[in-house]
């Protein structure tokens, strides 16, 4: 393959630029050309197709968002959709495509790739919910940022003798849930994977109360439900003061972390190993620290399932 193009598509995440930097720069290294592609498949439909070279990915690895910019494309759900795609990818020469984004962009590769053009899935999405990857580009990040935001949170609940319900991302992955509650040391933690009884957290909290524990702090992932309305529910059952945070869209900016850099960089480059030696239809990822490729089709088949030991684990720790 001398000619490829990358794409970074749907709900965007920190390190979206340092995976694009990596794919530009790993190529052109191996004497590949590099097009980017603007907007996610919206840009491919309509031929927003730019060539891109060393520089023009330059001072980005530290930047949030993506410079390729995303969209979400209802069109490219469509089968005319997608030939349109591959005709303006065969119009500039295009022969593989690097696609960073989540399950949903992931759906637009697999087409791609059932098509007969090849492509190359990167996750880029700060839920964590990609199949065949224990981490997906932006995850760290977004946990950095909701860490931050309980422990302040912390200070205000101390000091008011309040209880705090902070609302996460995550309509139907907890892991951003699940990691921060951890790492943040919360009461308890509501994922969309596992059961609760709101009986039982209220009489968790009026336990704590007794044993002398001034405030609380409930991390809720939205698919669970709204953070005012678990509030309402547990102010109603316990009688206590209770405040809602949603920490909302903030989630999904900011500078990316050193490890979502790095992550970004291993995954991009390996992408285009892969187109390299000529291959299509997969996805790339990390599992136990070592960089992965796996049938694209035969991932997302796999639904992505929560870190049970470690639902556990927030549940032992946080009596
Ligand atoms: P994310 O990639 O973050 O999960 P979306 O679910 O919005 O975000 O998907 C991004 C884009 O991927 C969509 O706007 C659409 O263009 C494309 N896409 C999603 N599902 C499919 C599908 N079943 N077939 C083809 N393209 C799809």
């Amino acid at each position: 393959m001398k000619r490829i193009g990358v794409l970074t598509s749907g709900g965007d995440a920190p390190g979206m630029n340092a995976a694009v930097r990596a794919v530009v720069r790993k190529a052109i290294y191996h004497e590949m050309e590099v097009f980017g592609v603007y907007q996610g498949y919206h840009g491919l439909i309509t031929g927003k197709i730019k060539q891109l070279d060393r520089g023009s990915v330059g001072d980005i690895i530290h930047r949030g968002g993506t410079m390729l910019r995303s969209a979400r494309c209802l069109e490219f759900k469509t089968i005319e959709g997608q030939k349109q795609g591959i005709a303006q990818l065969e119009k500039y020469g295009i022969e593989g495509l690097v696609v960073i984004g989540g399950d949903g962009s992931y759906m637009g590769a697999k087409a791609l790739t059932e098509h007969g053009f090849p492509c190359i899935g990167v996750p880029g999405t700060i839920d964590n919910d990609i199949p065949g990857t224990e981490f997906t580009i932006g995850f760290d990040t977004a946990l950095n940022t909701v860490i931050d935001a309980i422990d302040k949170i912390r200070d205000t609940a101390s000091s008011h003798e309040r209880t705090f319900i902070v609302e996460v991302m995550g309509r139907h992955a907890g892991d951003i849930a699940l990691w921060s509650g951890l790492a943040g040391g919360a009461e308890t933690i509501l994922i969309p994977e596992a059961p609760y009884d709101m009986n039982e957290i209220a009489s968790k909290l009026k336990r704590s109360q007794e044993r002398g524990k001034k405030h609380s702090i409930i991390v809720v992932a939205e698919g669970v439900m709204t953070g005012s309305k678990f509030g309402a529910i547990i102010e109603e059952l316990t009688g206590f003061d209770t405040r809602v945070s949603v920490l909302g869209h903030m989630q999904r900016g900011g500078t990316p972390s050193a490890a979502d850099r790095v992550l970004a960089s291993r995954l991009g480059a390996y992408a285009v190993e892969l187109l390299l030696q000529g291959k299509g239809g997969r996805a790339v990822g990390i599992e136990q620290n070592k960089i992965v490729d796996y049938d694209i089709i035969e991932a997302l088949a796999k639904p992505h399932k929560v870190d049970q030991r470690m639902y556990e684990l927030s549940q032992e720790l946080s009596i």
